[in-house]
């Protein structure tokens, strides 16, 4: 076995509870970049692996599902992560139904136009949105830590930009006057609701690893 090997052999591995390949993507970003040698692995690596129903009222209550099963069926460190949008105005849609607001095997595309329709009728002031970003952190044993983080903005009329996922393209984060879809992929992951429960949570994340 040369270094490299047993490093990664003996090195802290974190479950990230999802199979959404553009979160993994961003985790695995965001972490690798604040914690260079622990080993991020995600449910693709686990392809037997049966999910918990995502049964809670909030995105902390799914986050916290999600962290402990995965955690104990896999007996790893896992986060759990649920995130979605919150439009006020429209009652707090699509909120926990973020990735199915359009129907069970929405794409993301549907998903967007249908908030795009049911915002049709609403003007500037009933545009302003957030996104939230919940993560708990859970040994095999135990949860740890879950914590909550959120960036405001508001929905555009129509899509812009080409970068990102979800509701990117249609998201306008304050104080950049550009979607989420305009920015440069290193930029999102410095500002976004997923860095910034990250970061609330990364303490923790150092803890189990010492
Ligand atoms: P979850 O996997 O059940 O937490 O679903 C999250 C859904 O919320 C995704 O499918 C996206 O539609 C949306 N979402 C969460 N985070 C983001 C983001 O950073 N950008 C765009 N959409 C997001």
């Amino acid at each position: 076995m040369n270094n490299f090997d047993e490093k990664k052999q003996n090195s802290f591995q974190l479950v990230i509870a999802s199979k959404n390949v553009h979160k993994i993507r961003e985790y695995k970003i965001i972490l690798s970049s604040l914690l260079p040698n622990i080993d991020i692995l995600s449910l693709i690596d686990f392809p037997n692996y049966i999910p918990p129903k995502e049964t809670g009222k909030t995105f902390e209550e799914n986050a916290l599902i999600k962290a402990e099963h995965a955690a104990k069926e896999l007996n790893k460190w896992t986060l759990g992560d649920d995130s979605g949008l919150v439009v006020p105005a429209l009652k707090g849609e699509p909120g926990i139904f973020s990735a199915r607001y359009a129907g069970e095997n929405a794409s993301d595309k549907d998903n967007r136009l249908k908030l795009l329709k049911n915002m049709e009728a609403l003007n500037e002031k009933d545009r302003s949105a957030y996104f939230e970003c919940c993560i708990a952190l859970a040994s095999p044993e135990e949860l740890k830590k879950s914590c909550c983080a959120y960036v405001e903005g508001e929905i555009t009329y129509k899509e812009i930009g080409g970068n990102g996922f979800g509701y990117d393209p249609i998201f306008k984060k304050h104080d950049y006057n550009k979607t989420f879809a305009q920015l440069e992929e290193a930029l999102k992951n410095r500002v976004s609701h997923r860095r910034k429960a990250i970061d609330k949570i990364l303490c923790a994340i150092e803890r189990a690893i010492s």
